[in-house]
This record gives structure tokens, sequence and C-alpha cells, in this order.
């Protein structure tokens, strides 16, 4: 039987997307070994494009922050939201929450691209092409099994595995972690245009989400980036795709042209590029961490993109679990249910229960309100920008509570 190579580390981490390159780069500044094993050769593509404020914290904490200013990505200053001839804008720059006033819009092949190649800067192994095959956590130590694009594989065991692999969601299949989402299955079509927006209500530092006029469960994003192109989805349940994925451009554009809003802004666009799609990607875990591993990001639970959280979530999961095991090589003894996965649990179910209030309408119908009170603009504002997490904001604090009250109101309001 041929031998197989055996390495030894410290830590490593499944995947370098986001999650992987700021959790690498902070154990590497807390000084310990890392080494990020990546599948694909990047640049490479990856949907996720507007960023909220919050993530810029992570991206600081890590020592990238110069770098991606650097980087000539479109600004961000907040979110806009569209319904028929309602328009409602929120701004970075007002929250309830102190944070970082602006954040980016970026095209993810860079963005990525960039973070893990300052990860590198800073001294992380990065090895590209290579895939996790296997892994073994019976053993004394973790043992994965590592497999190059040659067909050839290794054994790596480690102290510790970070799975941040996102939707090869590593660990959750091989360890038969992964549980269901709560979501019903839904379903994004999305491409990349030249925009040549000139519809003066449209604000290039802002998202767009634009409701649907009639199924307000249908919902498209439009992300400008800053060489005058556009990301443009639409998201719904599967049912209403029904008979109109055979052209996935036919698709895209049908549910445009069906919201004048939208239409009207996007009306000179060049569509330059084949639509891709995504779906039922909403997805859960058992447990986010276990003897020997923890789950960062997309490997652990995904959510929903209507808010745009999920790099946020994927940075904060890393920046969490690296201080923790930072303390746990150091020789600490450390809880990772208490100082792990319960604290990251309470921002994750703040947007959980505003997704939820989304798709309900009552969100909707909260965002929409022509006289809400710029106090409670400013706590939903905290919240649009990735500050979930903050106690002190009541709709973090008793997020469901308020939103059905004020929903309640709001629809009083218009009756
Ligand atoms: P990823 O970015 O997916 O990185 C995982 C990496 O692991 C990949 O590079 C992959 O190649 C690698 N990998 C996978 N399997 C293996 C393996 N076996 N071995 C080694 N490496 C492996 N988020 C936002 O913040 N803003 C948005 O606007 C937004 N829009 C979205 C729109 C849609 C339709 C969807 C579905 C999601 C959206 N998201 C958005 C979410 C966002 O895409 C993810 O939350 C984010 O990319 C998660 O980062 P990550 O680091 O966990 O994983």
């Amino acid at each position: 039987m041929p031998t197989v190579e055996m390495e030894r580390r410290q830590v490593v981490v499944i995947g370098a997307g986001p999650s992987g390159a700021i959790a690498a780069a902070l154990l590497k500044r807390q000084g310990h070994d890392v080494l990020i094993i990546e599948r694909q050769h990047f640049p490479r593509f990856s949907i996720g494009e507007s960023l909220l404020a919050h993530c810029l914290d992570f991206v600081e904490e890590a020592g990238m922050l110069e770098a991606v200013n650097a980087a000539g990505f479109q600004m961000k200053n907040g979110a806009a939201f569209a319904w028929g001839e309602r328009y409602s804008a929120f701004d970075f720059g007002d929250t309830f929450s102190q944070g970082k006033p602006t954040t980016f819009q970026v095209q993810r092949a860079d963005f990525d691209k960039l973070l893990a190649d300052q990860a590198a800067l800073q001294g992380v192994e990065i090895r590209y092409g290579e895939a996790i095959v296997s892994a073994d956590f019976e053993r004394a130590l973790p043992q994965l099994t590592a497999q190059r694009e040659d067909g050839s594989q290794y054994r790596v065991e480690a102290d510790f595995v970070l799975d941040a692999s996102g939707y090869g969601r590593v660990l959750p299949r091989l360890l038969d972690l992964e549980a269901p989402s709560n979501f019903p299955v839904r379903q994004a079509v999305f491409t990349h245009v030249e925009d040549r927006i000139v519809h003066p209500g449209f604000d290039r530092q802002k998202i767009l989400v634009t409701t649907h006029p009639e199924h307000r469960d249908i919902w498209f994003w439009t992300i400008p980036f800053s060489n005058g192109r556009c990301s443009v989805g639409v998201v719904a349940d599967q049912t209403h795709f029904a008979g109109r994925l055979g052209n996935l451009d036919d698709c895209l554009r049908g549910f445009i042209a069906e919201t004048p809003s939208l239409s009207g802004v996007l009306k000179d666009a060049v569509w330059d590029t084949p639509a891709r799609t995504i779906g039922g990607y909403s997805a859960n875990v058992k447990t986010l961490h276990g003897p020997g591993f923890a789950l960062l990001g997309n490997a652990a639970e995904f959510l929903d993109p209507v808010f745009s959280s999920g790099v946020t979530i994927a940075m904060r999961s890393a920046s969490m679990a690296a201080g923790l095991l930072s303390r746990q090589l150091n020789g600490e003894a450390v809880d990772w249910q208490d100082e792990f996965a319960a604290p990251l649990k309470r921002g994750v179910d703040t947007f959980r229960a505003y997704v939820e209030g989304w798709y309900a309408g009552t969100f909707q119908d909260v965002i929409f309100h022509a006289d809400s009170s710029p106090d409670i603009r400013r706590m939903i504002s905290s919240i649009l920008a990735g500050y979930a997490w903050d106690p002190r904001n009541p709709f973090v604090s008793e997020a469901k509570r308020r939103l059905r009250v004020l929903s309640e109101i709001c629809a009083g309001d218009q009756g």
C-alpha cells in the first residue's frame, strides 16, 4: 500500500473566503501556526456583494482595512427600499449603535482575493486547488485528508480545525451535523450588467432592494459597483420560478419587466453576462462546535440574502472563534457554547426576526411607513448596518415584540 504523506499543524482552516481569511489572519497575529486549504483558485466568483458597515470592524481587526479602503470598491452608505411609488432610505451614518458610517459594495472575486492575499502577507500559508475530502475526529487530534488537483492525497493533523468552507459545508456533511433551515426553499437568479443608470432618484452609494408590485415575497437587489456595472438579482420562493427557469436571462428580465420602478432604473442597461442561479441556500446545523472544531460563516448557518448580512455574520463568527481558539491554544479552558455559539446566535436571531418579518410583510410595512419616528429609524438603521448584537438597541433585545407592535401601529395608520 502506498504511504500517505502526513503533516502536523496547529490550526487548519478549510476555505479562504471572508470567514477563513479573517480567522486565519487573526490567529496568525496572535502568533499561531495556521494553514488554509482552499479548493478553488482565486480570483473566483462568489455571490454576496453588498457589505454591511459592521463587517469592516473585523477587516480592521485583522489589519486589512487600509488595503480594502485603497482597493477602489464602490462606497456604500446605506440601504434603500422601493415598492411601487414608495421609497425609503436608511443611512449608516445615522444609527442607534455607534459604528462605521460607510462600507463597500464589492465584486467578491476581487474582495475575497484581496483578503486572502492580506492574510498570506501576514504569514498565513494558503494552499489553493486542494479540497478537504474526509475528516476523522475520533483520534486524539483531528485529522483531515486533502486532495490535490492531480488526485493525490495527504493527511494533515491539527490541534484544531475551523471550517470556513461556506456552501461547501465540509464538516457539516462529513460529521452529519446538517439540520434543516426553518425557511422555505428560495432561489435567486442574478447577473452583472453595464448599468448606464441615469435615473435621478438612484443612489449609487446604497443597495436598492425593490419589492415586486404584486408579490411582496419577491424582491430584487441592485448593487452598483464603482466601474459602472451593477449586480442585479431576483429572489423568490421556488414556487414563483415554476416554468421560468429554462432561460435564466429571460427569467430575470421577465421579473424585472413586471416591476416598473426597477425596469425604469435599468432601462438602458447592457445585459452582457449570462445569468446564474442558486437555490436552497438557507441552511442550518445541529451544533456550531465540537471537540477539535468550530464552524464559521456559511459553513454553519445561512439565513437569507435580503439584508446582506452573510459576510458580516461570517466575519463576526471568524473574529469570535479566533479569539477563543487563541486562548485555548495558550492553555486556557474555554467554553465554546457559552463564549461562541450562544453569543453569535443572538445577533443571527435578530437578523432572523427581521428576515421573517420581511417575507411576512410586517417589516416591509415598517420600512415603507411614511411617518416613522427618527429614533425608530435609527434603531432599524443600526441593524441594517450590521450592529445586530448591540443589546442596548431595543430592536435587537426585543426584536420580535418590537417588530410586532410597530407593524400593528403601521397597519393601523394605513387602515
Ligand atoms: P464562502 O465565501 O462561500 O467561502 C468558502 C470557501 O471555501 C470557498 O472559497 C470554497 O471554494 C471553499 N471550499 C468549499 N469546500 C471546500 C473544500 N472541500 N475544501 C477546501 N475549500 C473548500 N452576503 C452579504 O454579506 N451581502 C450580500 O449582498 C449577499 N448577497 C447574497 C445573495 C445570495 C443569493 C446568496 C445566496 C447569499 C448572499 N450573501 C450575501 C451571503 C454570502 O454569499 C455568504 O454569507 C458569504 O460568502 C459567506 O462567507 P464564507 O467565508 O462563510 O464562505
